[in-house]
């Protein structure tokens, strides 16, 4: 602060301005136990951030007097969390701080997921760059956002024509040259279920020679599991686009446990040149809404509903988590429901379904599954979470793999943990500088304390914050300092331009 004012003062003082070009104000972080985010083993460091950037990793840095000092004894600094699969799109603009996020350490997320984007892409780029939110972001292009655009009028519930697949890769290739960094589609969902394969090859060829990646919720996580993954397996061949299953489950009774299964097949088309990768989110529940239980669509046939009840393991495992119609439902199973309303779990299915639906979760993965998933080095972490989501993955993704999965059940070293959340999805967007502790990098930086990291959402309380990390530095600025946020926004909007044209697989 004294130099600012001298050299607003005096020319004769204007030499003083000098020190800080040379020596300018950073931050040191010291004693810390370095994991950089490529998996190397953690090594003691002190390391200085000056503006955006790493500028120095040292065994002992001299800390300048306009420094910040940070003691990190104890601690972990690592790269801040790249999340692949962030619904936060909406949430940012009345919570820019987006503190659910920034406390699991979370500093660069990828919205426009599971087929649903905004519109168009150029509005939103311009929108976050003129009110910048805490983290980074990068938005796909919703391939049900285009098909909804290409079949206008709510006329979406039938394989589209060809005039109307090529409008929608016009849309795709609009998006891409706006500054999506790729497609992203929703196949189980409504607008995106009614596509055909080629229709998605169409739009993911468009998106892949602009440098696009294609990334999806397949087309089913129940008993099809299998056909869906060969779908983006054929989409990834015949498209010429690197792919990636987001949020890879096996989530129905029929598949539980075959998770070498999955594996094999994807590792099969690895091995022919395939570049398709995946991540997975670290709870044994999914959320969504009450019609992905029925695959067949039959939402209102008994034989489907009850088969889709059975899948799950039962109805006591379909938590209603939103409700607009039956708010007492909320935070109960359907077959708590079922008997406080003395019918069958079946019946209040439907009836949920007629009077407008429900947001619900289904407790349907096996930690089995989720374990041999973590051990593939091309299988990632992502949250699938995202402000106000009502799930516990939207506070807790991060610490919960770094907490329980990690420190207590020991699944899997803490540096692959990490390299899982930073420089492997890093690499898979083609982020430049950011991923990875290294001077000249960007200072995208997480310290927690690795005794204490832990998610402390539940299904009761999924806004309940995770605890154990102790700052974020998005860009070299804090975002997050001593469980709360800071005011600061130093969030950059990343647009597919700006990332390097060769990822990795
Ligand atoms: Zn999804």
């Amino acid at each position: 602060m004294m130099l600012r004012l001298s050299c607003r003062s005096s020319a004769l003082i204007a030499l003083v301005c000098i020190v800080p070009l040379i020596k300018a104000q950073g931050i040191v972080i010291r004693q810390a136990q370095v994991i950089d985010g490529t998996g190397a083993p953690a090594r003691r460091a002190d390391v200085r951030v000056v503006a955006t950037r790493i500028v120095q990793i040292a065994p002992s840095i001299t800390a300048s007097p306009n420094d910040t000092v940070i003691d990190a004894a104890g601690m972990v600094v690592a790269p801040g969390f790249i999340d692949l699969h962030n619904h936060s799109d909406r949430g940012l603009s009345d919570d820019p701080q987006a503190a659910s996020q920034v406390s699991q350490g979370i500093t660069t997320a990828v919205v426009g997921v599971d087929g649903s984007s905004s519109w168009p892409i150029a509005d939103w780029v311009a929108k976050r760059r003129a009110n910048p939110v805490a983290i980074n972001l990068l938005t796909l292009v919703g391939h049900a956002t285009v098909r909804s655009r290409a079949m206008a009028g709510g006329d979406y519930k039938r394989a589209a024509k060809p005039a109307e697949v090529d409008r929608m890769a016009s849309l795709v290739d609009q998006a891409m040259r706006e500054g999506a960094i790729g497609l992203s589609s929703g196949l189980e969902y409504e607008v995106g279920s009614y596509s055909t394969t080629p229709e998605v090859i169409a739009l993911a060829k468009a998106a892949a020679v602009r440098g696009g990646l294609y990334m999806s919720h397949i087309r089913d996580e129940a008993d099809r599991t299998f056909e869906a993954i060969e779908e983006v397996i054929t989409i990834a061949r015949e498209a010429g686009v690197p792919a990636h299953i987001s949020h890879l489950k096996l989530g129905t009774a029929g598949v539980w446990g075959k998770a070498p299964d999955a594996v094999s097949m994807l590792a099969k088309a690895r091995n022919s040149g395939l570049d398709i990768t995946a991540d997975c989110y670290p709870y044994d529940a999914w959320s969504s809404t009450i019609t992905v239980l029925v695959p067949n669509k039959q939402y209102e046939d008994p034989v489907s509903v009850a088969k889709a009840l059975a899948d799950v393991g039962g109805p006591q495992n379909v938590l209603v988590t939103s409700c607009r119609e039956h708010r007492d439902y909320e935070f109960q199973n359907l077959q708590q429901i079922a008997e406080r309303k003395g019918k069958t779990a079946v019946d209040i299915f439907i009836e949920i379904v007629r009077s407008g639906g429900a947001s619900v979760v289904g407790k349907a993965m096996q930690e089995r599954d989720i374990r041999y998933f973590y051990a593939q080095p091309w299988i990632l972490i992502a949250s699938d979470g995202g402000i106000g989501m009502r799930h516990p993955r939207a506070t807790g993704s991060f610490p919960k793999v770094l907490g329980r999965y990690v420190r207590e059940a020991h699944w899997l070293p803490l540096e692959e943990a990490i390299r899982k959340m930073t420089s492997a999805p890093a690499a898979r967007l083609g982020l430049k500088d950011r991923g990875v502790v290294r001077e000249g990098a960007l200072a995208d930086l997480v310290i927690f304390d690795p005794k204490q990291v832990a998610d402390q959402s539940t299904f009761a309380e999924p806004g309940k914050l995770s605890k154990g990390i102790q700052l974020v530095l998005v860009n070299g600025t804090a975002v997050w300092r001593d469980g709360q946020t800071t005011t600061a926004r130093p969030g950059l909007v990343i647009t597919g331009d700006e990332l390097l044209s060769g990822r990795r697989k």
